[in-house]
């Protein structure tokens, strides 16, 4: 079979070659002129720090398929990654853990006293969380949201969070000791190299060619037995019944002589700061040394038609427009929709590894039973 790839990030590179192991002839246009998606990483040629270009992405996973697969690509370095929050003037560590409670409250607690503390502020009226502001109220309390949660999460969403599903809390622990890694997987690392060299190496393939700075056009579809669509799902079907919402995200660079954060990551709470989070990206190498360093500022904003989409918006309470195009995405013919954006989800780049082989193996179990290829193989929407 010819298979046509639009996308060369993590989906469609996986994706390409699985089909392209199993024989099958695959074509991945990439409409940037690289690799790797929104994971794309380049050493920064002034100061020598690898950059991830289009913000941090760190890699963590429960998933023992997923981590094997991407330690054959590259070499991936064990790494904890920490974030601070700076909050009226005050810097606490974020994910919300012991000493998070201790200092925002002024307190000794020990976990058990935390415990018992957070549970007396938290809204026990809640069953289940309709919305991100419920989930906030129900396990950490208004002081810790307020605190934490409602600005960042405002600025990030432009919108309130009573109108942001429960789900996008879920991501973050609370934690009641004094662990602060911000993720809980056993697997936590980052590619020496970057990931725009493992994206590369899992596209070296005989069977697969990139074609960079190239749309996967109407015409481009027509030459192919079955296409995968890792763009977004809306565009697929030219924005027949409107636009899907996505927030956007602008970097502001920093330049500076020296050690600028002390951390990889502080995110700003106060609504009233413009930014979300700074990230200066030598502290994502610890094991690299950098005399000059590289930062940049992130602002949140909504995504307009020629800027990059980077966070789906689901409403908590909305799923028209979506429902529309999974429906009409269901009825087209010839073409499997993955990852992120062709299932508009916010995903990780585990979940998003782990999608697109169950998808390339359904893809080939398809083609063995001669049964129709799926337009979508995910367990949820
Ligand atoms: N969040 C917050 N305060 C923070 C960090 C995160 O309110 O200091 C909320 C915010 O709504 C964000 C979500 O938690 O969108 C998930 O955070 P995560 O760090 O996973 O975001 P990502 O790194 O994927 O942008």
């Amino acid at each position: 079979m010819k298979f046509g790839i639009a996308g060369a990030g993590f989906s469609g590179a996986v994706i390409a070659r699985r089909l392209a192991e199993a024989g099958h002839t695959v074509d991945v246009y990439e409409s940037r002129s690289h690799v790797a998606g929104n994971c794309y990483t380049e050493r920064d040629p002034d100061t020598g720090v690898l950059v991830h270009k289009y913000g941090p992405h760190i890699f963590h996973t429960d998933d023992e398929r997923v981590w094997e697969y991407v330690n054959q690509f590259g070499e991936m370095v064990p790494f904890n990654h920490r974030v601070r929050t700076t909050v009226g003037g005050r810097v606490f560590l974020l994910p919300v853990n012991l000493l998070t409670i201790n200092q925002l409250f002024d307190k000794a607690l020990s976990p058990d006293e935390a415990r018992a503390f957070i549970a007396e502020q938290a809204d026990t009226s809640i069953g289940e969380p309709a919305n991100f502001e419920e989930q906030a109220l129900k396990f950490v309390g208004r002081p810790m949201y307020e605190a934490f949660f409602y600005g960042y999460t405002k600025k990030q969403w432009g919108m309130e969070p009573t109108e942001l599903p429960a789900s996008i809390l879920k991501r973050l622990p609370v934690r009641f000791t004094y662990e602060d890694s911000y993720f809980n997987h056993p697997h936590q690392a980052m590619p020496r190299n970057g990931y725009t060299e493992i994206v590369e190496h899992i596209l070296d393939h005989p069977g697969i060619t990139v074609h960079l700075s190239t749309p996967y056009s109407e015409e481009l579809r027509g030459q192919y037995d079955h296409s995968i669509w890792t763009g977004p799902l809306d565009a697929w079907f030219d924005y027949r019944y409107g636009r899907l919402g996505y927030r956007t995200l602008d970097f502001e660079e920093i330049r500076y002589d020296g050690d600028l954060l002390g951390c990889s990551v502080m995110n700003y709470g106060d609504y009233e700061v413009p930014f979300t989070r700074i990230s200066e990206h030598k502290h994502f190498a610890p094991w690299e040394t950098h005399e000059k360093s590289v930062a940049f500022r992130e602002y949140s904003r909504e995504c307009g038609p020629d800027d990059i989409p980077y966070y789906p918006i689901r409403l908590a309470n909305d799923k028209t427009l979506l429902n529309q195009y999974l429906e009409a995405a269901e009825d087209a013919d010839g073409v499997t929709f993955v990852g992120r954006l062709g299932t508009y989800r916010y995903l990780d780049m585990d979940k998003t590894i782990a999608e697109a082989l169950t998808a390339a193996d359904g893809i080939l179990a398809a083609l063995d039973e001669k049964t129709p290829i799926a337009a979508f193989y995910v367990t949820s929407h």
